[in-house]
């Protein structure tokens, strides 16, 4: 087990990260709003919460990671009245897309994923204990939290709740609340929304307080990192704190991650500018859905990131590079002892790699580690100086590496329908013998047509000093 340095936005520096069992990390993570796809920005979020678990785990830490899903709060119910439909049958296809949209990206799976709506009495359990402990009010069926009870509210985001600065979704039509500043834990029933039975009448919980109620079931009252995109920090994270150390006396999360926006063209992602995708629609537009897990993880999670088409060729240049030296690989010659170049090179990626991660995720720090051992395995191999054992040291160490970025090894991406569809190993093995038949026969016509239809399948072809050499593109 490494140690760790992560930039807590909560004191805002870079520090060593102590979890509270060592070896052990409880892990939450604000998960979507379930009444639409998933847009681009939502998944940056996401994939960087997937590297950052898939790097604790990579460092020796267990992982215990939940993700919430919001299935009721004031969208869902607004677009789920609109289209007439019972929230949960609204938000079913919603919650489908977006796993599905976690498999296109490889994202690895949450050891949870809590829905809202199933953990309603822990959230009535919560407020009953803030209302008891004087954190709370309830006027005419709804509770509200008291800012003015709490001292030190707004030390995340450093938000002096005098100023009075508000988030989007602060309601401002709650007339009955005593400060303007207090926020709702528990929402009268209003006609025609969905609501639960609470010892203030039927209603629903307000959306920090889901967020609160479901951390602390699976990760406990005091739990170790806390994440989610700058936009949560206030007010959502800001009020979770509120609510979950009234509500307990105890430190809620020790680390606060929040990963920076991701921008289309330089601007903000917006319906009104026409810049906003889903996963769904650059895969529709032929994007490789392993480029753009390589342009989400490959910048540092706390630079806003800027999401353009070029960014997008230019990963799968980057990645071609990788996948060329592991095809050159498979068939360049070993001979002798190992190549002290290579047992360095590889030393080296497992010292650099690591290091980078556990400084706060330094991802191009990782990435560059792996390209400094793509080059000297490349150089090694045009001097013909591949030792014994050589190749599968390499592939090994990728394979390692792998585990962090997802993106490293081909075959991982290649679509079962891709793989089923085209044409069988040995058919193929069998138009290259043709081929190269047709060659010797100086038939180039003929070699160029099995070429094209080999192409036409999605196979490329190399020529080596070995014979050519194939692979699925
Ligand atoms: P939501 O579905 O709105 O609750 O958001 C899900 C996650 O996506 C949250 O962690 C947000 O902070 C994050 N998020 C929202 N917009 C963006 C964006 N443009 N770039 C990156 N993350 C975002
Ligand atoms: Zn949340």
């Amino acid at each position: 087990m490494r140690e760790i340095r992560f930039y807590n936005t909560l004191g805002r520096k870079v520090e060593p990260f102590t979890p509270r069992e060592p070896g052990s990390v409880g892990l939450y993570t604000c998960g979507p709003t379930v009444y639409d796809h998933a847009h681009i920005g939502n998944l940056r979020t996401f994939v960087f919460e997937d590297f950052l678990r898939r790097s604790l785990l990579y460092l020796g830490y267990r992982v215990n990671h939940v993700m919430n899903l919001t299935d009721v709060d004031d969208k869902t119910i607004q677009r789920s009245n609109d289209a007439g439909v019972e929230l949960d049958d609204y938000t079913a296809p919603y919650i489908e897309s977006f796993f599905e949209d976690l498999d296109t990206l490889h994202v690895e799976r949450a050891e949870h994923y809590p829905r809202a709506t199933e953990h309603v009495p822990e959230m009535i359990e919560m407020i009953e204990h803030l209302l008891e402990r004087g954190y709370a009010y309830e006027r005419d069926g709804s509770v509200y939290f008291r800012i003015a009870a709490d001292d030190d509210y707004g030390r995340l985001s450093g938000i002096d709740p005098s100023g009075g600065q508000r988030g989007e979704r602060v309601a401002s039509d709650e007339y009955e609340k005593e400060d303007a500043r207090d926020f709702g834990l528990w929402k009268a029933a209003k006609e025609g929304e969905p609501s639960w039975d609470s010892p203030w009448g039927a209603g629903r919980p307000g959306w920090h307080i889901e967020c609160s109620a479901m951390s602390m079931k699976y990760l406990g009252e005091s739990f170790d990192i806390h994440c989610g995109g700058v936009d949560n920090m206030f007010p959502h994270h800001e009020n979770e704190i509120a609510q979950s150390e009234s509500a307990t006396g105890e430190e809620f999360v020790h680390t606060w991650l929040h990963s920076e926006h991701l921008m289309v063209d330089g601007e903000k992602m917006s319906k009104s500018l026409g810049n906003q995708y889903t996963l769904k629609e650059l895969m529709a537009r032929g994007l490789d859905p392993r480029a753009v897990r390589y342009v989400f993880i490959s910048s540092h999670y706390r630079q806003k990131l800027n999401f353009t088409f070029d960014s997008v060729d230019a990963a799968v240049s980057a990645l071609e590079r990788v996948d060329q030296m592991r095809f050159r690989l498979e068939s360049a010659p070993e001979s002798g002892e190992p190549s002290p170049e290579i047992a360095a090179a590889i030393e080296r990626l497992g010292k650099d790699f690591a290091a980078a991660l556990a400084s706060d995720l330094n991802a191009s720090g990782a990435m560059s580690a792996v390209f400094a051992l793509v080059r000297e395995v490349n150089k090694t191999i045009e001097r013909d100086a591949l030792g014994d054992g050589d190749r599968n040291r390499v592939i090994a160490v990728l394979a390692d590496a792998n585990r962090v970025l997802g993106v490293l090894d081909p075959a991982d991406w290649q679509s079962s329908e891709e793989s089923s569809s085209g044409l069988a190993d040995n058919e193929i093995d069998q138009l290259l013998v043709e081929r190269q038949e047709a060659r010797k026969n100086r038939d180039f016509a003929a070699a160029d047509r099995i070429r094209d239809q080999l192409q036409a399948e999605g196979v490329v072809i190399e020529d080596t000093p070995q014979g050519p050499r194939w692979r699925r593109g």
